[in-house]
Formats: structure tokens, sequence, C-alpha cells
């Protein structure tokens, strides 16, 4: 592993890849940090660090407490102060770190030499497992978490696209059979959620096999922290998923499997970029080796 790591561990260095119908740019090593920028959704996933492009950005939706994901949560909220940026950003947090980050935001403001009565806290919204709440700014978006398995406290979320759409009784009616229905106040369109993407953040291998509803997201986004032969176990110790057991779930669910592209993140710091690439190419079966990407 020979090779020049500058970029390949510089935070600010952004990736970007294309995915569907929009863009993800940012950053995902292990220990190091995560961000992932969805400018086209205005959303960004953890907070690992903060560059000037994510400021702009009014959601983020924080996967857990740990400092390589979280340590610019609050850098955000005062860079937009700083720059002027009137809207106030909105932060998802599992309702089970509520509490602690409330505590650790006003602490790091007190330390910063905010005067304890002149403290507010930013617009935190606690989330819970399968609550879908629909993003503040963005009406058509609906965002839910899921459950994940990692060494602390942890969640994952998909984001669902709203729609309201005709029920299946209405669809071949005449527009003016629709409009006189609309006026009698007939109730003809029914909830559509589509999913669109989902993070599964830092988490066990098991999640994919407990979350399964992740395999339906046109996206996935999943971290693949370790890649050797035998250091299966240390993934498990830990709380992190092993590149094996990706692959055993696209060997055994392949056809099942609805994702158009499988993005993997949060690769150990101590692969090189070429070695990624390389074990990928090398381990990843045939059909996928397309849809699978890494995130360097
Ligand atoms: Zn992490
Ligand atoms: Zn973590």
């Amino acid at each position: 592993m020979q090779e020049d790591f500058r970029n390949h561990h510089n935070a600010l260095q952004q990736n970007r890849i294309k995915a569907g119908a929009f863009d993800i740019k940012g950053f995902s090593v292990s220990g190091l940090a995560t961000y992932l920028q969805l400018p086209e959704l205005d959303f960004c996933a953890d907070m690992g660090e903060c560059p000037i492009s994510a400021v702009k950005l009014n959601h983020v939706f924080l996967t857990h407490a740990h400092g390589d994901h979280s340590r610019c949560l609050m850098r955000h909220h005062s860079l937009r102060k700083m720059m002027g940026i009137p809207k106030e950003s909105v932060y998802y947090l599992s309702a089970a770190i509520y509490e602690n980050a409330c505590e650790w935001i006003r602490a790091e403001a007190i330390f910063e030499g905010v005067s304890p009565h002149k403290f507010q806290l930013p617009k935190l919204v606690p989330v819970k497992p399968f609550e879908k709440i629909q993003l503040e700014y963005r009406k058509d978006l609906y965002l839910e978490p899921f459950p994940v398995a990692h060494s602390i406290h942890a969640i994952g979320c998909t984001l669902f696209q709203y729609k309201r759409k005709l029920k299946d009784e209405f669809l071949n009616l005449p527009a003016e059979k629709i409009i006189e229905l609309r006026q009698k106040n007939v109730e003809i369109t029914r909830e559509v959620y589509l999913p669109l993407i989902s993070f599964t953040g830092d988490s066990l291998g098991e999640t994919l096999r407990t979350q399964t509803h992740i395999w339906k997201s046109p996206v996935l986004v999943t971290e693949c922290t370790f890649l050797d032969e035998g250091e299966e176990k240390m993934a498990v110790q830990k709380g992190h998923t092993h590149l094996s057991e990706i692959i055993e779930y696209l060997e055994k669910f392949g056809s099942e499997i609805e994702c158009q592209k499988i993005i993997l993140t949060h690769f150990s710091m101590k692969y090189s970029e070429k070695y990624i690439l390389d074990t990928l190419k090398k381990k990843i079966p045939e059909a996928f080796q397309e849809k699978v990407i890494a995130f360097i």
C-alpha cells in the first residue's frame, strides 16, 4: 500500500457520485469524518466535517453521536449565522440521544463564550424508528428512521418522496367526473411514499439482514469499514460491517435486491483508494460490479 494518502484522508476534499436523479457529495472515512450532502434534496446525512457547500443545506440528519459523524453539527449552525442565512436549519436526531445532544450543544456554546442567559438551542427534532416525519422545508420529502446495531446507539434513515395519487377506482374516470367528485369533497386520492435513498450509518453487518426494507431503496448508502480476510471478528467487536457480509447478502438475495446503486462508505483509514477499488473489483459478484460503488 505505497500510495499517497493526502487526498484520500482530507475530509474537505469531497467525493461526488451521481446516484439516480441526484448527486451525493461529501466524504466518509472511518474515524476521520462522514458527511453526505444531497443538494437536490436539501439534505445532509451526518456532519463529521462542515465544508462551505454544506452550510446552505437546511436539513441535517444525525445517525449517532460518534465525533466523526457529529462533530460539526453546531459548526453548521454557527456558520449559517455568521453568513447571515436567516432560515432556521433543522437537525433530526434520535429521541434516545436528544437530551445528551442538548447538553452537549449548550456546553459547547458556553465554552465558546455565549452567555448562559442568551443561549438558545437550534431547531432539534427528536425522531423515533419507523415514524415518518415530513422535512421542514421540503413538503414533498419524508424521513423515516430505522434502528441499526452499532457500538453505541445509532439509527439509519430512508428518505421518501411523498405524492398523492388517484385511487385505483377513479383512474379511468373522465376529467369532468373527477372535478365533480372533488367538488363533492369525495377523497379521490391516496398517499404514496416512494423510497429514494437509505443510509445505514455506522452499523454491524446484521443490519443488512434485519432491516431488509433498505434493499428496496433505489439508492442504498451503507458502511463497509473492513475488507480483509481475518478482520471479520474485529468488525463485529467494533460495531462495523465487513465486506464479506455485504457480498453474502448480494449472493443470497441477488434478484430480490431493488437498489440501482449501492454506495459503500466509511472504509477504514488503513486502506488506500487503490486497495479499496482493487478489492471490490476482485470480490463483488459480477452482477453487482456496476451497481456497487465505493464512495472515495
Ligand atoms: Zn464512524
Ligand atoms: Zn460510530
